[in-house]
């Protein structure tokens, strides 16, 4: 048996092929419930072509044993029901069936134009012709035999029914039937022809002639699709955009034509390493797309990994590294429209070519905050590299910390703004926030996930989350952060922990991240406890300000929330 976790990740792909494969029979619907209104047009031209014509022989002579007054009505009542047919060929009912139906009535219509004519040798029976023709191009081929069976069994009695002629109807009744078969057997070569030819016609239009991935019009298109899907059953799709790292170089030594071949190379192994159901397209010159149907946002980063690394190891030479870089993204979080989505990965490939190439970016709240700087460039590199793992990682943890840290940010970065700080001060606070718990990855899943109060032991355990989240951020040349994080849970009253220090030692940034942390703890929903409501909490604090609390950072804070309250969209308002 499979472990649960692999056995749900292959339900999830069945369930994603499953989808794809409906999407392709109702596209094939749409398709054909198009072709729907053409075939009862063609079938109501002929019953008006096929009336009009049986009264046109009346003006020429015929034979004695005619009777004009039945071959009228039989002419009238083909004329009327194609008229109809014409008419409200967008609103006749879809299917063989109907069709089938109406296409036997014409075959009775001709049979009793035949017969009217009182003449064996009547040319009414060329029309058995066009029931062929029409049968072996609207109709599936077995219906077409059907039809061929019973214009045969027709003709044959009105042959019988009718008074023997010149002695010729048996080869009247083979030559005809023989040209009904032969026509249908060309039609239905006509028909097959054209429907390969439209399907190659559609592929081309959908298809980069170079690689043979999709372009960029095939791409939107599978992008809508799978989007529509991901927001019908709540599965994630997630888009992967990758460039190749310094392609220009390798047209400027190598030429124009090695640079081809090297792109051809490249999507043979993206086609390599995708799954069936995944979606490989060209968007641009050397830019590449993959749509990963039902795969999540880690899922999708790891992929990103996997290509990433068998494209430098298997398209390196002696004389070039060969490297990719990609930007990761996973709707419908990071997008609703293909548009959005692919501006989100976008982000995530600026970022990763701004930090240095040949490597994976995914699209984060951090990611878009590292592009909108005060000074308009992204921080320096190497912090950013730190502050994106460390961001990954406690989303990785997955325990709820990572949306509270998320959370705890957004408050530290308005409490700090209420207070009058430098844009990139509020910047620093607001990252402190998002990275106060990172010590927490230090703490066990039992303690950090367990339901109930906690014994001594669990306790001092979760105490020592500061002192790991310090040394983590120390590492990553964070220092100043690290200061703030050791910090954040120590009291003015030199009651908390882990130094006990009190009032002017604690810098203010810990302070603003004591009371950002513990607004949001008091009013998210626990396992255990509902959330209080925003006025309890800032009651509460309030209680607190001077012992557990700073006052003047808890006044800042109410100002910014009751400014917040009321403005949907604000910081606040969003959490
Ligand atoms: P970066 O790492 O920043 O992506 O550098 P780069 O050189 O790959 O990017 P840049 O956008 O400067 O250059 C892209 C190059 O791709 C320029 C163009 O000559 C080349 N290119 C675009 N389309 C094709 C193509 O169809 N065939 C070939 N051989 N080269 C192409
Ligand atoms: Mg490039
Ligand atoms: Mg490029």
């Amino acid at each position: 048996m499979p472990p649960p976790a692999a056995r749900s990740h292959s339900a999830l792909r069945l369930r994603a092929l499953r989808s794809a494969l409906r999407l392709r029979a109702l596209r094939f619907a749409v398709v054909e419930r198009m072709g729907e209104a053409v075939r009862w047009r063609a079938l109501g031209l002929l019953f008006v072509a096929g009336g009009l014509l049986a009264l046109g022989t009346l003006l020429l002579p015929r034979a004695a044993s005619a009777d004009p007054l039945a071959v009228v009505v039989v002419a009238l009542v083909a004329s009327v029901c194609g008229l109809v047919q014409l008419a409200v060929a967008d609103r006749l009912p879809p299917g063989d069936l109907s069709l089938s139906l109406v296409l036997a009535f014409g075959t009775g219509l001709v049979s009793a134009g035949t017969w009217a004519t009182g003449d064996p040798a009547s040319a009414l029976a060329l029309m058995y012709v066009w029931v062929g023709f029409d049968a072996f191009f609207f109709l599936s081929r077995r219906a077409a035999v059907a039809h061929i069976a019973l214009v045969a069994v027709a003709y044959a009695v009105v042959l019988v029914v009718l008074p023997a002629g010149d002695g010729g109807s048996a080869a009247r009744w083979l030559m005809t039937l023989g040209t009904v078969a032969v026509t249908g057997t060309l039609a239905d070569i006509l028909h097959e022809r054209s429907a390969r030819l439209i399907e190659q016609l559609g592929e081309v239009a959908r298809k980069d002639s170079l690689t043979g991935l999709l372009n960029r019009r095939g791409f939107e298109e599978l992008m809508e699709l799978e989007l529509a899907r991901a927001t019908r059953t709540e599965v994630p799709v997630s888009l992967l955009v990758g460039d190749i790292d310094h392609f220009k170089a390798i047209n400027d030594t190598q030429g124009h034509r090695a640079g081809d071949r090297v792109l051809q190379e490249f999507a043979d192994l993206v086609r390599a390493t995708t799954r069936a159901v995944d979606g490989a397209a060209r968007i641009g010159g050397e830019e590449f797309a993959l749509i990963l149907p039902a795969t999540d946002q880690h899922g999708a980063f790891l992929f990103a990994e996997r290509l990433r690394r068998r494209v430098r190891a298997e398209m390196s030479r002696e004389d070039r590294t060969f490297s990719i870089s990609i930007g990761v993204a996973t709707g419908l979080q990071h997008g609703t429209t293909a548009d959005a989505l692919l501006h989100s990965a976008d982000q995530a490939l600026y970022l990763a070519k701004h930090l240095g190439r040949d490597r994976s970016v995914s699209y984060s709240a951090e990611v878009r905050s590292a592009l909108r700087q005060p000074g308009g460039e992204p921080a320096p590199v190497e912090q950013l590299t730190a502050v994106l793992v460390l961001a990954e990682t406690l989303d990785l943890r997955d325990t709820g910390t990572a949306a509270h840290s998320e959370c705890v940010g957004r408050y530290a970065r308005a409490i700090a703004q209420e207070l009058g700080l430098e844009p990139e001060h509020v910047e620093r606070i607001r990252l402190a926030g998002l990275l106060h718990d990172i010590g927490k990855i230090g703490v066990s899943d039992p303690v950090l996930t367990k339901a109930g109060p906690l014994d001594a032991a669990e306790w001092a355990e979760v105490r020592k989350h500061p002192e790991f989240g310090a040394r983590i951020l120390a590492s990553a040349n964070l220092s100043d952060l690290s200061a703030w994080v050791l910090a954040h849970h120590e009291r003015p009253d030199g009651l908390g922990y882990p130094a006990g220090y009190g009032g002017a030692d604690i810098q203010l940034e810990a302070r603003i991240l004591a009371v950002a942390d513990s607004y949001e703890a008091m009013t998210s929903d626990r396992v255990y406890r509902r959330g209080m409501s925003p006025a309890a909490a800032i009651g509460e604090l309030r209680r607190h300000a001077g012992t557990q609390f700073d006052p003047r950072v808890v006044e800042a804070f109410v100002v910014t929330l009751e400014r917040g309250a009321g403005a949907p969209g604000s910081a606040l308002a969003l959490r």
